[in-house]
């Protein structure tokens, strides 16, 4: 009994909703967010392009991913790259190993840049909320100092070692 009205009562609210987004698209011109297709004046609750189900709702500028997945990117590029590069010396000082202290500080460094990495990784995706709570502007500022920060790092490092091992 209860369920049936909450089930009449959802019904209406879908069909109020769709009678919101045909007046809304029935004024403004909006493009469908799967394909880009204009659906001013869709008389249908799916984009005719695509296909995709489309609603009204409220959303922010804040919760565009081009800068999170540029932070992630940029962590994640190091990770891979530090994990690659500790796992073949790794291999390298087993098969061969060097008299000299240099390798292995060099493959200790590689596999403490990996997991700092993979952790600044899986902080920034677990932290997304909180990232979404900063302005588009400091999204991309905090994202372009993860990127250059990684690459002046890994500069620094490889020049730190070039000049030891010479
Ligand atoms: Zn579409």
């Amino acid at each position: 009994m209860e369920s049936a009205a909450r089930g009449r009562s959802n019904g209406t609210a879908d069909s109020e909703r769709a009678r919101m987004l045909r007046e809304f698209l029935a004024l403004n011109d909006a493009a469908c967010p799967v394909c880009g297709y204009n659906v001013r004046g869709l008389v249908h609750q799916s984009c005719p392009e695509c296909n995709a189900p489309l609603s009204l709702g409220v959303t922010s500028e804040n919760l565009s991913i081009g800068p999170w997945v540029l932070a992630i990117v940029s962590f994640a590029m190091a990770a891979g790259f530090d994990g690659v590069v500790s796992t073949v010396l790794t291999i390298l000082i087993i098969a061969n190993p060097p008299p000299i202290w240099i390798p292995y500080a060099v493959v200790g460094m590689f596999m403490t840049l990996a997991i700092a990495s993979l952790a600044c990784v899986v902080r920034v995706v677990r932290k997304r909320k909180r990232w979404a709570f900063q302005t588009r502007r400091i999204q991309w500022r905090w994202a372009l100092l993860c990127l250059g920060g990684v690459f002046t790092l890994h500069a620094c490092i490889g020049i730190a070692f070039a000049l030891l091992a010479n």
